[in-house]
């Protein structure tokens, strides 16, 4: 299970260099079989990548091929098949960590971002917080870094405690500030927003919680797949990543954290693998990151994200951002002269997630009506409630783009919102 993909772009640069001008995108763009593909007899537009990001075939075939010549059990084989799997899993988490600049054995692989959060709520917080403590949450958040933590207040009688937004959509650093007060013990911040595009200032506001010893959360899913991570330059305690928003497998993803609190914590749920001995007398634990990966894991799904990474490693992720920079600059460009269009989130600097609503015209109308014409984007709450209650509206249209579009669907979309909303009159 050592092969290279046998498909994916070839290295084109060195990290940080920004050559995304130089690379064929158009042979970056054949590289994902999906989007070849029509939906009501019109070619696919897929706008919806901040919901789940599409697979280029390395991916799908790095997992057809472990369950073709590889498939085994991780860890409880002494079988030339289980140590295949092993080294394949592992492998993972090696590459895994060092695309993110962390060690391996801070790395605990699982389902994705919302289990990794609850992880840390469960196993770093629920323990630690007593009534008087306060949990500190952004507007911005999607309900997995929301959710999780209202659950362990109304266990441990902590408050939460919410940092509003300026009209762009960037967090009020002044607030958020403010409100590091004494008895706040953990900050949850996404690093970029799922509805807004927003880019939080993370690397900052860790250092700022690290002065005042408030212990920090950063929600890496709408990140990681969009721009280069260095989790170690953040400074957090604790950073989420989900594999399909990054081209890999559904069921995939990462909890990176300091190894102190990985060490102190109890595990989250218990069974195979995450023990060293059992008894009716007391059971030992695995050491970390083991003792958190309880039972058989997704193991094809990681080779399919060690795949991923491979795949965006030989992009090189200063590209991806740039590629997908001067999409959103043309998208946002286009948009700016559609009359009566309100964009969600203008903050400089964001993603290429573009929330919006047409004046007249209901959110799921417009993507319903879009789906005909072939454009795939997602209308709704988009798991964000919180953000739309202080937008005042039930739902806003949400295009997400990747560095596997391009600028004629950018251009055809547009066109295609025209359409539709002369048809909703
Ligand atoms: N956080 C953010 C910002 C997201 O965009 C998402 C998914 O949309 C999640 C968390 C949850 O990710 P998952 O459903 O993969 O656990």
């Amino acid at each position: 299970m050592n092969e290279s993909p046998s498909i994916g772009p070839t290295p084109v640069t060195q990290p940080g260099a920004d050559v995304s001008h130089s690379i064929d995108w158009d042979r970056i763009r054949a590289d994902f079989p999906l989007l070849r593909r029509q939906v009501h007899g019109k070619p696919l537009i897929y706008f919806d990548s901040a919901n789940t990001g599409q697979k280029p075939a390395a991916v799908i075939e790095a997992v057809d091929d472990f369950y073709r010549r590889h498939n085994a059990n991780v860890s409880r084989a002494v079988h030339q098949l289980g140590s295949e799997a092993t080294e394949s899993y592992e492998s993972a988490r090696k590459k895994l960590a060092r695309f993110l600049n962390v060690r391996a054995d801070e790395l605990v692989l699982c389902s994705g971002t919302t289990f990794a959060i609850n992880l840390v709520a469960y196993s770093w917080a629920l323990p630690r917080l007593k009534p008087g403590d306060a949990i500190l949450l952004t507007r911005m958040e999607h309900h997995a870094n929301i959710v999780p933590w209202q659950l362990i207040a109304e266990r441990t009688g902590a408050s939460i405690k919410v940092v509003e937004l300026t009209p762009e959509g960037a967090l009020d650093l002044d607030m958020l500030h403010a409100l590091m007060t004494p008895e706040v013990k953990l900050l949850a911040v996404a690093h970029v927003s799922n509805v807004l595009g927003t880019a939080n200032p993370v690397r900052e506001i860790c250092r700022e919680a690290r002065r005042r010893g408030i212990v920090t959360v950063v929600d890496g899913s709408q990140a990681v797949p969009h721009r280069p991570v260095d989790i170690k330059a953040i400074g957090c305690d604790f950073y989420a990543l989900t594999g399909h928003k990054m081209c890999g497998p559904t069921g995939t993803g990462a909890l990176w954290a300091r190894k102190e609190h990985l060490v102190a914590m109890p595990p989250f749920i218990g069974g195979g693998e995450m023990i060293k001995e059992v008894s009716f007398d007391g059971t030992v634990y695995n050491d970390v990151p083991y003792k958190f990966e309880a039972g058989t894991p997704n193991i094809a799904g990681f080779v399919g994200l060690a795949a991923a990474v491979d795949y965006l490693e030989a992009l090189g992720m200063a590209n991806v951002e740039a590629r997908e920079q001067a999409l959103l600059a043309h998208l946002m460009e286009e948009l700016s002269k559609f009359d009566g269009l309100r964009v969600f989130g203008t903050a400089p600097g964001k993603a290429a997630v573009v929330s919006f609503l047409v004046e007249g015209a209901h959110a799921h109308d417009l993507a319903t009506l879009l789906d005909l014409e072939g454009v795939a984007i997602r209308s709704g709450q988009h798991c964000a409630h919180p953000l739309l209650q202080w937008f005042g509206v039930a739902a806003t249209c949400r295009a997400s783009l990747a560095f596997y579009n391009t600028h004629e669907e950018v251009e055809h979309f547009v066109a295609a919102l025209h359409k539709v909303r002369k048809l909703l009159g």
